[in-house]
């Protein structure tokens, strides 16, 4: 016989979703021929048109430790061909901000960064604590002479603060995606493991590095170059600013980098890469915006990648102009977007790195993906 389930509908939640980018949400009937379309669903269980009944329903037990909802790499061929417009690549999207805040450690973060209102009071975080900090040291001021930006902000507080940053964002990012794994064993019971641990991460690891996913992409394929130019630009940028702090740090060595230094052309084709790839992001959605909306949440996250970029390139550009008044300023707001970048990472939509990869280690590693 098979078991009973006692509906308890979340209506609030459905309110949530409905007002987050799911508005197409009470449009399905049901036909599932978005799980018949979309390429990356597999054989059993298919995704979306489940997910579509429960977030009608505001099952939101079964959506959030659902991995499915991660599996979905938004290409919206489903949308492209649901008879009824309702738009199950952009329901998604919805129930996956929705995870962001429940599992947002602190909570309250969570509901500050899935609101765009809320960009001035986070914004307002890292500039007050930057202001304190270089007030308590005298350097509230344009140092004079040759442009060098640790005279301005000495490495020494700039590598406090974003260990700080970084470390508060590790233990964020850790108790929501073991909350996460937790839910995703409750409602897997059924799955009898098929891979082991160490196998599925490094299978995915193989999958997220050649972007293997996105080729399978139909309506917008185009999403395959732009995010894979993200996702290179940002790892880049992360390993080029891990090599600066022990050349500096460790080995002593002064800064600027020369412009020929391996680490800065590092440094400065990342950003490029970077900053093509989210031109392109833009683009891709403006092209299929009959097709997919954007909501301000992801307009937020574009725009402090782009302020990130530009920032660094202007800095440096007007660094080596010798334009002081400028230069400083400009680099004071470039850290601003590093802020936000790392310590909100867990709650913005940059937080699908963490959870889409857990929940591919999971389906691996669950026998779920077949
Ligand atoms: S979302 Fe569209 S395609 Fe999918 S089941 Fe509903 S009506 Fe059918
Ligand atoms: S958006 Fe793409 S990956 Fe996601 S459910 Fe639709 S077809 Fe599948």
């Amino acid at each position: 016989m098979s078991d009973r389930y006692m509906v308890e509908p979340d209506l609030k939640a459905v309110k949530e979703l409905t007002g987050s980018g799911a508005g197409t949400l009470k449009k399905c009937f049901q036909c599932a021929t978005c799980s018949v379309v979309c390429p990356l669903s597999g054989d059993t269980r298919p995704f979306p048109r489940k997910e579509m009944i429960y977030a009608q329903w505001g099952l939101m037990d079964r959506l959030a430790g659902n991995p499915d909802i991660w599996l979905c790499h938004q290409c919206n061929d489903c949308s492209l061909h649901c008879p009824r417009g309702a738009k199950p690549g952009d329901v998604l999207a919805a129930v996956r901000r929705y995870s962001f805040t429940k599992y947002a450690f602190p909570k309250f973060m969570g509901k500050l960064l899935g609101d765009a209102k809320n960009l001035p009071y986070l914004l307002a975080v890292p500039i007050i604590i930057m202001i304190i900090l270089l007030a308590s040291i005298g350097h509230l001021n344009i140092p004079e002479g040759e442009i060098v930006f640790s005279k301005f902000f000495p490495l020494f507080y700039v590598d406090a603060l974003f260990i700080a940053v970084s470390m508060f964002a590790l233990l964020s990012a850790g108790i929501g995606v073991l909350n996460f794994w937790k839910d995703m064993n409750k409602s897997s019971n059924l799955w009898v493991p098929s891979m082991g641990l160490f196998p599925s991460i490094i299978s995915t690891a193989t999958e997220i590095f050649g972007h293997n996913k996105f080729k399978d992409c139909g309506v917008n394929k185009d999403r395959y170059n732009a995010h894979l130019l993200v996702f290179y630009g940002f790892v880049g940028l992360f390993i080029t600013t891990n090599i600066v702090l022990v050349l500096v740090d460790f080995l002593h060595v002064e800064t600027p980098l020369s412009l020929i230094h391996p680490v800065k052309i590092l440094g400065n084709v990342s950003g490029i890469a970077l900053f093509i790839g989210i031109t392109l992001v833009v683009l891709n959605r403006l092209k299929n915006k009959d097709i997919t909306s954007t909501t301000s949440y992801d307009w937020t996250l574009i725009g402090m990648i782009f302020a990130l970029v530009i920032t660094g390139f202007l800095a440096e550009l007007t660094r080596l102009a010798g334009i002081a008044f400028l230069a400083y300023p400009i680099y004071f707001i470039h850290l601003v977007a590093v802020f936000y970048i790392i310590a909100y990472l867990p709650y913005s939509k940059l937080g699908h790195l963490l959870y889409r990869t857990v929940a591919m280690v999971y389906s691996k590693y669950s026998g779920r993906e077949h």
